[in-house]
């Protein structure tokens, strides 16, 4: 039996709000589409959440034997500032700022986000289509949508008439926004405005003279709006229906609600089965966001060299920190958690190297209750992993595996006492899980590499400062380096060592 058929998987659709049994239209087969980053800045740790999660709904399921397509698009033109349909493109509007070819932000951000991605072990998604690369298939769209009389041409733009469509079928319903409160919202239109009602948006915008992304097209020059891009990418690439969209909570509405409303439209069917959204990570209780002024890089966080961190801390570290929070619920970040989550990562990673180097042998021959708890642990895992993808419980039993591998390598507990298959269910479930469906790697060697370079000079330093009886400045060196997380320890003979905590 396979193991998604032995551990079915159930899901939080946000569409319903109701958690299901996750069945994929084709038996075997997952098609999945997240909407990946604007790439007119860097990632900050808010993304990388909302990429985490997605990274670990297409490891598991591909553990448990789904094949799985992965779509993961780039933004390269489209997103609007305050995703409104006025305001500047955020990509022209940084090439302009930068003095760059768009294309030319376009192409560093998106490296920078490949980097970022490797640095948490993210692993690439199997198709990552750009914006820019779907333009006639955005432009027949919009065709599609005017000849269904549920867009119209407005001044060289193209918008979607919400109101049409909602005489057709309901809008709002993945966000459960009511029609008519939207429809009163918001800033009221002017003579100037293009749009017939507020609550329609751009499927095309008409470029003006001196905005730089522009294409062809039957309504002159101008360039796609942002919902639009999503659409034509997973339909081409998932077909007009397809089992999981994702992305963060933030892009429920306006973003997701439009899709909806678009590809229904389109091609007469729901394009989406399972809609997953991943919750926010926050700082004090709000949203982290460059507009607040409240982010930080990954880079940052690696060096400690930000106001808001006590000090660096590992991609590993931040991965586990993560991951102890179920994707929907809120995350709020704080030094003391990450340091709490490094002596948890450690603990863990420990307890998978204790564990590959143990020499098992000398089994029992029959079943023990303790071969059986061992087994049940490695169930555990599976149980919660297809419990809507909950790695913090998850977590919680790779501890309680962590401790049962300690007492095998103390020789408390005994491969006597357990037979061969309950400790090979239980000893490959701990691999399987840390690495391959938690996607935990070794601390970075070149980083342990330089922090042994600088633990050098400093214990130079302080073996200087005591012999020349400067014993407030050895103290001192001592003192910071324990509120670092770094144990030194004075020897007998004078040498001294350290230990990381
Ligand atoms: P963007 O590049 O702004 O379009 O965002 C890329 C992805 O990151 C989207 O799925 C957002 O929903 C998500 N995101 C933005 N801010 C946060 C945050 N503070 N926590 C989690 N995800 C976020
Ligand atoms: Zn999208």
């Amino acid at each position: 039996m396979k193991l998604f058929e032995r551990f079915p998987v159930t899901v939080s659709n946000s569409l319903g709000g109701q958690k299901e049994t996750f069945k994929p239209l084709i038996e075997g087969f997952v098609g999945m589409y997240v909407c990946g980053p604007t790439v007119y800045n860097h990632v900050h740790l808010g993304n990388v959440r909302t990429f985490l999660t997605f990274d670990i709904i297409s490891r598991y399921l591909r553990h448990l034997g789904f094949k799985v397509r992965y779509v993961r698009n780039i933004t390269d033109v489209g997103h609007l500032e305050n995703d409104a349909d006025d305001g500047e493109d955020k990509i022209a509007k940084k090439a302009k700022l930068e003095r760059l070819e768009p294309m030319e932000v376009v192409k560093n951000y998106t490296e920078g986000f490949h980097e970022v991605m490797r640095q948490f072990n993210i692993l690439p998604p199997s198709i990552e289509p750009t914006a820019t690369g779907h333009i006639l298939e955005q432009i027949e769209i919009c065709k599609k949508l005017l000849d269904a009389g549920i867009a119209y041409e407005s001044n060289g733009s193209i918008y979607f008439s919400v109101r049409t469509y909602n005489q057709l079928q309901p809008y709002g319903i993945l966000s459960g926004r009511n029609i008519e409160e939207l429809m009163e919202s918001g800033r009221d239109l002017d003579a100037q405005d293009e749009k017939r009602e507020k609550i329609d948006f751009a499927l095309w915008k008409k470029a003006s003279p001196s905005h730089i992304m522009r294409w062809n097209s039957p309504w002159g020059p101008g360039f796609p709006g942002w919902h639009i891009e999503c659409t034509v990418m997973s339909t081409k690439y998932l077909g007009e229906t397809f089992d999981i969209h994702g992305g963060g909570m933030d892009l429920k509405f306006p973003h997701h609600e439009c899709e909806i409303a678009q590809a229904s439209a389109a091609n007469g069917k729901p394009p989406v089965r399972y809609w997953i959204h991943s919750n926010m990570l926050t700082v004090n209780g709000q949203k982290m966001s460059k507009s607040l002024g409240n982010s930080f890089l990954p880079a940052e966080l690696f060096s400690g060299n930000h106001p808001l961190l006590s000090r660096g801390f590992s991609p590993m570290t931040v991965r586990f920190f993560m991951l102890q929070s179920h994707y929907s619920s809120t995350l709020d970040f704080s030094n003391e958690a990450l340091q709490a989550a490094e002596k948890g990562y450690r603990r863990l990673f420990n307890a998978l190297l204790a564990l590959k180097a143990l020499k098992a042998t000398g089994f029992a021959e029959t079943s023990s209750a303790t071969g059986a708890g061992l087994a049940s642990l490695a169930d555990d895992c599976y149980k919660n992993m297809s419990d809507d993808f909950n790695t913090a419980t998850t977590l919680a039993v790779l501890f309680e595996m962590s401790s049962r591998i300690n007492d095998l390598h103390a020789g408390v507990l005994k491969t006597s006492e357990i037979t061969e298959s309950d400790f090979k269910k239980f000893a490959d479930t701990y691999i399987m899980m840390m690495e391959d469906v938690l996607g935990f790697l070794p601390e970075q060697q070149e980083g342990s590499a330089h922090l042994k370079g600088a633990m050098d000079v400093l214990i130079s330093l302080r073996k200087k400062a005591k012999a020349d009886r400067n014993f407030q400045l050895s103290d001192k060196i001592r003192d910071d380096l324990k509120s670092a997380g770094i144990q030194l320890k004075d020897g007998k003979d004078g040498t001294m060592s350290w230990e990381a905590e």
